[in-house]
């Protein structure tokens, strides 16, 4: 699934080519998963912004919301799987989801009630507003694993799974740990954790995985998978310590740890 630096990347490629730009038309053929399409049409796109994973942009008092869900990208070249076109003056843009989770929808400037997730986001994790002192007190206050915390986007906005288990490795907290049984100095591990490993994976243009699923605008791929340091890795060697990494699925999710460096109780 595309997380911040996958969508992060997506922004920074399409709004150079995007803004700026009236909306001329958008064709689909699923007014249930791409909703209020048409009040897009006439407007101009005036910034494109991302909050956590998704894209928002701007219209005015008007937002289009695009979560690119398991699957989705937006790409400025038609695919076997392009679901949505959305034409403007002088350029397309083509949403493709083979899987069909990705949504869309046209809701008024900061209105989210649609979109629970969006509407209980935590702060941007690259941002001022991500503090590790706010980061710890909010961790705090669910009983849930770390991972689990991490996940809901409420703690901090746009972490899957892939940066979830890099950031938990790299700050040595095992991610099946309650969320409230952090030290301040483990949440400030974290905190620093999560901030290198998204800023090293924007440098890196994200991750492709070998499902070839997320690419760029462009149709590159990101490189970010290279540097994986546990994710994927079950059975190799921890590249910390050498002891072997181990896979266990929390909350249906899959989980890449080191059980050495990521020991169960308080490190
Ligand atoms: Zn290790």
């Amino acid at each position: 699934m595309p997380e911040l630096p996958e969508v992060e990347t997506v922004r920074r490629m399409l709004e150079p080519v995007i803004g700026g730009r009236r909306v001329l038309g958008i064709e689909h053929d699923d007014p249930r998963k791409y909703r209020r399409t048409d009040l897009a049409v006439g407007r101009r796109v005036r910034r494109l912004r991302r909050r956590g994973k998704f894209l928002l942009f701007d219209l005015g008092e008007l937002e289009m919301l695009v979560h690119l869900g398991m699957s989705g990208s937006l790409r400025l070249d038609e695919g076997t799987h392009t679901r949505v076109r959305i034409e403007l003056e002088g350029a397309t843009v083509f949403f493709n989801d083979p899987r069909r989770f990705g949504r869309l929808a046209l809701v008024r400037r900061g209105d989210y009630r649609e979109f629970p997730t969006l509407a209980r986001m935590g702060p941007e994790p690259l941002s001022r507003a991500f503090t590790a002192r706010g980061f710890h007190a909010s961790l705090q206050m669910t009983k849930r694993a770390v991972k689990t915390a991490l996940l809901s986007q409420e703690p901090v906005a746009g972490l899957g799974n892939i940066y979830c288990d890099e950031s938990l490795w790299l700050a040595r907290v095992n991610p099946l740990r309650p969320a409230a049984s952090l030290s301040a100095d483990e949440a400030r591990r974290l905190h620093r954790a999560i901030r290198r490993v998204l800023r090293r994976a924007l440098e890196l243009g994200g991750s492709t995985l070998g499902d070839g699923v997320y690419l760029r605008p462009s149709g590159e791929p990101g490189y970010f998978q290279i540097e994986h340091r546990v994710y994927g890795r079950a059975g190799e060697a921890c590249p910390r310590c050498g002891a072997g990494l181990q896979r266990v699925v929390l909350g249906g999710r899959s989980t890449h740890f080191c059980p050495v460096c990521q020991p169960p109780g308080r490190s």
